[in-house]
């Protein structure tokens, strides 16, 4: 219930524009379109808490909620569209990893993917960052009101084996913000890490 107090605090450009780094943090990532912003707005029960994207790959922006004093939501630029320019994904690049490299509040990544189109190469890559930062990395499979259930515990499984030779602590799950499936076992990743 206290994920429902989320308050907006600022929108970052880079990360010297961030709120201080202190306290405890979860970062949201996820390619673009895969239902990043309407599964923070699930979790925190409010509509347009994170704002679900209009224009594509358009904002590249550190985006930062309060849950309380200790703690904060951050919702990562999403990536992946080719009609970005090319000088706007080294960019994103270079934030990424700054923000992931430097930010010592950060204490696990949940990484949201289109169980339609899971394990892109951005995928891989927030894989590879959180292993390099041994950072606990939980993985939303959404839109799973898209497949039918037998279906989505296949992808789920899949996933699940190829994610088996990673070198940290990942679990994932079946998440739907449209049903609203599996925002109970979010709320308790997100304690877990946080402390409460
Ligand atoms: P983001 O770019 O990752 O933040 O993605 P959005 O949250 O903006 O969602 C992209 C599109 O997918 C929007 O049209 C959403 O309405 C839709 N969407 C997001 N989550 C779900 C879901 O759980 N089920 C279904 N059916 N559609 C979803």
């Amino acid at each position: 219930p206290i994920y429902h107090q989320a308050k907006f605090i600022n929108s970052a450009p880079k990360l010297k524009d961030a709120p201080p780094d202190q306290g405890k943090e979860i970062a949201f990532a996820g390619r673009s379109n895969a239902g990043k912003s309407s599964a923070i707005n699930t979790l925190v029960r409010q509509n347009a808490l994170a704002r679900v994207s209009k224009t594509p790959g358009r904002t590249q922006l550190l985006n930062f909620f309060e849950i309380d004093p200790e703690r904060k939501l951050v919702d990562l630029p999403g990536y992946g569209y080719a009609k970005v320019p090319e000088a706007m994904k080294l960019e994103w690049q270079k934030m990424m990893a700054t923000y992931l490299n430097q930010r010592q509040a950060l204490c696990g990544i949940v990484l949201v993917m289109d169980i339609r189109h899971p394990l892109t190469d951005f995928d891989w890559q927030m894989v590879e960052w959180c292993e390099h930062r041994k950072l606990p990395l939980h993985i939303l499979l959404t839109k799973a009101d898209k497949l039918n259930f037998g279906a989505a515990k296949t992808t789920l499984l899949q996933v699940q084996r190829e994610l088996s030779r990673v070198d940290i602590v990942v679990t994932l799950q079946l998440f739907s913000a449209l049903n609203k499936v599996g925002v109970d076992d979010v709320h308790q990743i997100l304690d877990e890490w946080f402390g409460f």
